[in-house]
């Protein structure tokens, strides 16, 4: 059977992988796309938006409390039903996955379903099909996997956050090992829909690589509601018992759980791909090595998204994608700005940062001032919780520009993406200031924090 020939043909129909492939067609290439599992990738299926929807359904539970203060009367104990969440998001998450595809479609790419791995720079194979591909150009847009200890007897009990999506029963008791944003924010959801949490992490701290005061707060947040960790250990042993899952770790706790979930990190997907002996270099991990305009080091071979390790999160591989596709298909250089990008983490309370930490600060900039705001916010006066919100801006005291900011607090997130606008532009301390407050709410508090919490000198002689 002849070749199928195409200007373009992308392996991996997630985040990035879909951006490319539509843009390139509707620049008039000829575009072919493989996806594996299902169209729409980690994010869609297995990410962000189910993540986010489980992270309301846990919130529930402080509306419910909060109601009565402002005089609602709940004549039922609110009761939580796990299998109509899942089939409620299952039900969204086909929705998104079609409008993926058919937008696909639309733009006139062709849509290949099965696992796809080179045979040559320019030869491409789909499991289950006859004849192969011949493709002018190709990206490789594969995403990530989540990592397991293979090390750890037992570890074939455990679940990932892959599988935490389509859990049958709901885990009443559940043990989450892992210190980053994914394990943090899946103790939070389960915490919040009523489950016993505990969270094992081999370093001292929650959230590495945020800043440390965020760090602090959060992690007491969450135990204020439940969250229980074990920090400096990890597990050695796991065994299924009569009573659940029963995860010996190396401080000699036993840690039981219905179910026990990883979330230690992901890795570069590359297995299968066919990347041997075809020249593409890639890091320690797997990752493939790019340049800043996604090129690997085989000339029409590139790649976007989580595959290339650089900031994994959906945003960025969309960016990546859409600017490779114009760099090859139209006008653009096709590199990507990846400095100052908004973040959230999904925990309860929530978090949203833009810019450096204060640790990085106080190394980047001689004079560094601290504007610091805890409070309660007003929903609680009525509502009776005790959670502060935080509120920290790092302005460069020699230029008095913002460079970095850190909101724990409901709607952190929103807030991160429009101050992210804010600290692009360059915005300056007094640029916050002559911005009029906008009352009542938690943001104002932003543009009304006049004295510096704290200055940091550096040493000039250092
Ligand atoms: P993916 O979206 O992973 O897509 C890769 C696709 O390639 C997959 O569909 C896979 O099946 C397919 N594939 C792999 N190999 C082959 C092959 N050989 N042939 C054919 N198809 C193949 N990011 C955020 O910005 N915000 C969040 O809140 C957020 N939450 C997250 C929560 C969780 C639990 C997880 C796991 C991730 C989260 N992320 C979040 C990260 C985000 O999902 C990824 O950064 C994003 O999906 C990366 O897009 P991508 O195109 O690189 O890869």
């Amino acid at each position: 059977m002849a070749a199928q020939e195409f200007d373009f043909f992308v392996i991996g129909g997630g985040s990035g992988g879909v951006r490319a492939a539509r843009i390139a067609a509707q620049h008039g290439a000829k575009v072919g796309i493989a996806e594996s599992y299902r169209f729409g990738g980690t994010c869609v299926i297995r990410g962000c938006v189910p993540k986010k929807l489980f992270v309301y359904a846990g919130r529930f539970r402080d509306e419910f409390e909060e109601a009565q203060g402002f005089g609602w009367s709940l004549n039922a104990t609110p009761s939580f039903d796990w299998p109509t969440l899942i089939a409620n998001k299952d039900r969204e998450i086909a929705r998104l996955e079609n409008a993926y595809r058919s937008n696909l479609e639309k733009a006139g790419v062709t849509i290949f379903e099965g696992h796809a791995r080179f045979k040559d720079a320019n030869t491409l194979h789909i499991d289950g099909r006859d004849g192969d591909i011949r493709a002018a150009k190709s990206l490789i847009a594969t995403g990530g996997t989540p990592n397991l200890d293979h090390r750890v007897p037992g570890i074939e009990h455990v679940i990932t956050s892959n599988e935490a999506f389509h859990l049958e029963t709901f885990p009443k008791r559940i043990v989450i090992a892992g210190g980053g944003y994914i394990a943090c924010e899946f103790a939070g959801i389960f915490a919040g829909l009523g489950a016993d949490v505990t969270q094992i992490y081999r370093g001292p701290e929650i959230l590495r690589g945020f800043d440390d005061e965020v760090r602090t707060h959060v992690r007491e947040a969450m135990e204020a509601r439940g969250v229980r960790f074990a920090f400096n250990q990890v597990f050695t042993k796991i065994e299924k018992t009569g009573d659940g899952l029963v995860g010996h770790t190396t401080a000699g706790e036993a840690l039981v759980g219905d179910q026990i979930m990883f979330a230690i990190g992901r890795s570069p997907n590359v297995d299968g791909l066919g990347l041997d002996g075809l020249g593409v270099e890639q890091g320690a991990n797997g990752k493939i090595v790019v340049d800043a305009t996604s090129r690997t080091s085989v000339d029409s071979i590139y790649a976007v998204g989580d595959v290339t390790d650089r900031v994994n999160l959906t945003p960025v591989a969309i960016r990546e994608g859409h600017a490779l596709a114009d760099m090859l298909f139209s006008s653009g250089k096709g590199d990507v700005d990846h400095d100052l990008i908004p973040t959230a983490v999904f925990t309860t309370p929530e978090i949203g940062t833009v810019g450096l930490t204060e640790q990085d600060a106080r190394e980047r900039y001689r004079v560094l001032d601290i504007y610091r705001s805890t409070f309660r916010p007003m929903k609680s006066t009525l509502g009776g919780g005790t959670e502060k919100m935080l509120l920290k801006l790092l302005v460069d005291g020699e230029s008095d520009r913002v460079v970095g900011c850190h909101i724990v607090g409901p709607d952190a997130g929103e807030m991160a993406q429009l101050l992210g606008i804010a600290l692009k532009m360059g915005a300056t301390k007094a640029d916050f200031d002559r911005t009029m407050a906008l009352h009542p709410t938690a943001a104002e508090e932003l543009v009304t924090m006049r004295q510096v919490s704290e200055q940091v000198v550096r040493d000039a002689v250092e």
